[in-house]
C-alpha cells in the first residue's frame, strides 16, 4: 500500500493534543491529559514515569493498538485515525514492532515458531519464516534456544525472544513497554545494549523503564506524570 510509504522526512511520531478516557460503568479514567510529542526517525528515547501515570497507554497508542478519545497521531507522516483497521493491522505488523512486559510468548510454540509467527500474520512462505526467525534470534543472541519452549528458558532469555519476535519483520519502529522491568540491572543493560544496536541500525526505538542506569543511557529521556509530559530532556537530532 503507497500510504505506507509515508511523508519523505516527516517524524517517526508526531502527536498533538493526545487525550485518552478509559470508561468503566460510571467511572472515567482520564489515562492521558494532553500530549504532545514529536519523535524523530532514528531517535532513542526512554520513557520514564510513576506507576498509573499512563506509560503503558502512550505506548499502545504509539503502537496502533489502540487509538487516543481526542487527538492527532501521524506515524511516519501517516494520520493513523483514518486508516481502516486492516490497513492499520498491516502498518502495525510491517512498521512497528511491540515488546510487551509480559513477553506474551506463546507456551505451545517453541521459540522459533513465536519469533516466526507475525510473519505467518504476513504471509510469508515458510521456509523464509524459519530463515528469517532464525536471523532475529541470532540477532539477539539466542538462536541456541531455538527448539525449546518458553518455559524450558529463563526470563532474560525470554525477552530476548520478545525481542527477536518485534524485529523479525524489520520495523521502522520499536516499542517496549517495560523490557527489563523483570530483570535486574545487568541483564536490563544487555537489553538496551540490543537496543541500541537496533537503534544503531537505523530504528526509531522508545523504550519504557523504570531504571535511571537504563533510562541514563538513551539520549533523550521523558518523564510522564498523571498523564502529561512532566519533562523532556529533548531531541538531540
Ligand atoms: P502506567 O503504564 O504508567 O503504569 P497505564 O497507562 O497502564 O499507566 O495506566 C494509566 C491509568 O489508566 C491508570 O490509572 C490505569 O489504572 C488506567 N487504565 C489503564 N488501562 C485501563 C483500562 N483498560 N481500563 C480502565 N482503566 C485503565
Ligand atoms: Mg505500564
Amino acid at each position: 500500500m503507497s500510504q505506507q510509504v509515508g511523508s519523505v522526512g516527516a517524524p517517526a511520531i508526531a502527536l498533538s493534543g493526545i487525550h485518552k478516557h478509559y470508561r468503566t460503568g460510571k467511572l472515567d479514567v482520564h489515562a492521558l491529559a494532553g500530549v504532545d510529542l514529536t519523535i524523530a526517525t532514528g531517535e532513542l528515547v526512554a520513557v520514564m514515569g510513576p506507576s498509573g501515570s499512563g506509560k503503558t497507554t502512550l505506548m499502545e497508542i504509539m503502537g496502533c493498538l489502540s487509538r487516543p478519545s481526542q487527538g492527532d497521531y501521524l506515524l511516519n507522516g501517516i494520520p493513523v485515525d483514518g486508516v481502516e483497521p486492516d490497513a492499520l493491522a498491516d502498518l502495525r505488523g510491517s512498521e512497528i514492532g511491540f515488546i510487551f512486559q509480559a513477553f506474551n510468548l506463546l507456551p505451545r510454540l517453541t521459540v522459533v515458531e513465536n519469533v516466526a509467527l507475525p510473519l505467518l500474520y504476513a504471509r510469508v512462505p515458510r521456509r523464509t519464516r524459519r530463515e528469517r526467525a532464525m536471523a532475529a534470534l541470532a540477532r539477539v543472541g539466542i538462536d541456541h534456544r531455538a527448539e525449546h519452549r518458553p518455559k524450558e528458558i529463563s526470563g532474560g532469555e525470554r525477552q530476548r525472544v520478545a525481542i527477536a519476535r518485534a524485529l523479525v519483520n524489520d520495523p521502522s519502529l520499536i516499542l517496549g513497554d517495560e523490557p527489563t522491568g523483570n530483570l535486574d540491572t545487568e541483564r536490563g543493560q544487555e537489553i538496551l545494549e540490543i537496543l541500541e544496536d537496533v537503534n544503531a541500525d537505523g530504528a526509531t526505538v522508545v523504550v519504557v523503564t523504570h531504571d535511571p542506569t537504563i533510562a541514563s543511557h538513551a539520549p533523550r529521556q521523558i518523564k510522564i506524570r498523571d498523564g502529561v509530559i512532566e519533562n523532556d530532556s529533548g531531541s538531540r537530532q
